[in-house]
């Protein structure tokens, strides 16, 4: 088994990726964002109880300009950035698009997180790839917030409460005599617990049809198969865990892997394979 330099190693292009992951990492770290509002928890509860999540709440209200601001604030610094020509190029691009017309940015914005409206006409990658780290970033008070929130220890859907994705990554942590497992979000990032067996991609409970893929040679990494819908969730089964935010990333040998194996990603994911 590769380890994760090695097999980024093998594929430049993917080293790259990591510089323009660290780029883009420290202009978010530099940008100020407005200070969000905190979510009408009174207003959102029952929808919270139906397995509404977050964003796609109209009651809770949660506010996406500082989101559209840093996506913006991202796609200006790329597009003047020593990276490969055509990123430098299609950002500057996308820029363009966002600051076409008045709101282009939060419609953009909008687009990705509520699904409202129109993709835009170029870009949409690289759109879905900036717009969910802005997002994921500028939500991150909202996201503690909500961790802090008691009714969130009573979400019971297997898709993420803050922005409705299926599960990318999986953890078991150490809770009382066992394990409990937390799902996280690959797009938005938020973790967030779900019971300890099954699917979260169809609830396929039955043992026969689940299977463990151990394939990293004792570092804790495996895929969680399920041979009901044929999807897997990548799952970090040592602890600490603290590593788990950057997991995706980390982890994409285990998609490629996965794939070998003629199964499908099916949780949301930034890193396009
Ligand atoms: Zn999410
Ligand atoms: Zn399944």
């Amino acid at each position: 088994m590769m380890t994760v330099s090695e097999w980024i190693q093998a594929r430049p292009f993917l080293a790259k990726l990591a510089g323009v992951q660290g780029r883009i990492d420290a202009t978010m770290d530099a940008f100020q964002p407005a200070p969000l509002a905190p979510p009408a928890w009174d207003a959102y509860a029952p929808e919270h109880a139906s397995g509404v999540p977050l964003l796609h709440s109209a009651s809770a209200a949660i506010e996406l300009a500082p989101a559209a601001a840093l996506l913006r604030t991202v796609a200006a610094d790329l597009a003047g950035a020593p990276v490969p020509p055509s990123l430098a190029l299609q950002a500057g691009e996308l820029l363009a698009g966002l600051e076409a017309a008045p709101g282009a940015a939060l419609q953009a914005i909008t687009w990705l997180a509520r699904g409202e409206g129109n993709p835009p006409a170029r870009h949409a990658g690289l759109l879905r790839y900036l717009g969910w780290s802005a997002l994921g970033r500028a939500l991150e008070p909202v996201k503690d917030a909500y961790q802090a929130w008691p009714q969130a220890a009573e979400w019971r859907s297997p898709h993420c409460p803050t922005c409705g994705a299926q599960p990318a990554l999986a953890a078991l942590v150490a809770e009382g005599d066992g394990r409990a497992r937390l799902l996280c979000c690959g797009q938005c990032r938020t973790r967030w617990a779900w019971k300890r067996l099954g699917c979260p991609h169809c609830g396929n409970e039955a043992q026969d049809r689940l299977e463990v893929l151990e394939l990293t040679g004792g570092d804790g990494l495996r895929l969680d198969v399920c041979r009901s819908c044929n999807g897997y969730v990548k799952t970090i089964a040592r602890e600490p865990v603290q590593d788990f935010l950057l997991a995706d990333w980390t982890t994409i040998h285990l998609d490629v892997l996965a794939r070998e194996r003629g199964l499908e990603r099916r949780g949301a994911s930034l890193y396009e394979l």
